[in-house]
C-alpha cells in the first residue's frame, strides 16, 4: 500500500508512520528525516537543506522531489511505502502523481494552534528522531541525547504552520477529488491516535 500522511507539523506524523511501519511492514519516508541525516553526516545535500529548514522554508522542489523519486524507486518501496512530510505543495503532488499512485492519504486533522503548543514545548532524540515530552534530557526509546530543535523555536514554527495552510492544505482537496483522504482525529494522546489509526486501517482494507 501506498500512502501519503498529509497534517500540520506537531500532529503526530512521525510516531503514527513508525507504527504504521510495524504494522504494514513497509518503509517508512520522512523528507525531513533525510534532511537532517544528510546534515549530520556533512554532505552537501545536509548543508544546503539546513538553510532552508533553520528559517522554517521549505528546501526547492527540485531537490526534494528527485530525492523521493529515487527513493521509492528502491527494492524495499516495492510492496509499498509511507511519505511523511511529501508532498508539501500542489507542485510535489502533482510530481509524485507523476511517478506513482498513491493508495491512500491519511489526514491528520489538528486545531493548528494545538500543533503551536505541542512545537513550542517539543525536544528530539539527535540519535532516533522520537519526538520526546518537555523536560527529559535523553531519549525513554534509546537513551540519545534530545535537543530543541532549530525549527521548533517560535518564528519558525509560525512560518512551518502558515505553509501548511497555504501551500500543504490545498493537497487534501487534490487527493479529496481522487476520493482517497480518510481523516484522522490527532487531538488526543498518542495512544489514543494510534487506536484512531488502527480503526481507520481496518475500515480502509475491509
Ligand atoms: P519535518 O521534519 O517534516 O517538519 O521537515 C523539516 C524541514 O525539512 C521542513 O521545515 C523543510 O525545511 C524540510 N522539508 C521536509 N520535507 C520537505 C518537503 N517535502 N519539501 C520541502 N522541504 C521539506
Amino acid at each position: 500500500m501506498k500512502i501519503v500522511l498529509l497534517g500540520v507539523q506537531g500532529c503526530g506524523k512521525g510516531t503514527q508512520a513508525k507504527n504504521l511501519n510495524e504494522m504494514l511492514n513497509i518503509p517508512h519516508i520522512s523528507t525531513g528525516d533525510i534532511f537532517r541525516g544528510a546534515f549530520s553526516r556533512n554532505t552537501e545535500l545536509g548543508t544546503l537543506a539546513k538553510q532552508y529548514m533553520d528559517r522554517g522554508d521549505l528546501v526547492p522542489d527540485e531537490i526534494t522531489c528527485g530525492l523521493v523519486s529515487e527513493r521509492i524507486n528502491e527494492e524495499d518501496c516495492k510492496n509499498g511505502f509511507i511519505l511523511d512530510g511529501f508532498p508539501r505543495n500542489l507542485n510535489q503532488g502533482k510530481a509524485l502523481s507523476n511517478i506513482t499512485n498513491i493508495d491512500l492519504v491519511i489526514y491528520f486533522n489538528l486545531d493548528p494552534k494545538i500543533a503551536y503548543e505541542r512545537l513550542v514545548q517539543r525536544v528530539t532524540c539527535t540519535k532516533c528522531g522520537n519526538p520526546c515530552m518537555p523536560g527529559v534530557t535523553e531519549c525513554p526509546k534509546c537513551g540519545g541525547p534530545v535537543v530543541h530543535r532549530d525549527d521548533d523555536k517560535p518564528e519558525a514554527i509560525k512560518k512551518r504552520i502558515d505553509i501548511f495552510l497555504k501551500d500543504t492544505l490545498p493537497l487534501a482537496d487534490y487527493y479529496n477529488e481522487l476520493g482517497i483522504v480518510r481523516k484522522l482525529d490527532s487531538s488526543g494522546s498518542v495512544e489514543q491516535t494510534t487506536k484512531n489509526l488502527k480503526k481507520l486501517l481496518g475500515e480502509f482494507c475491509d
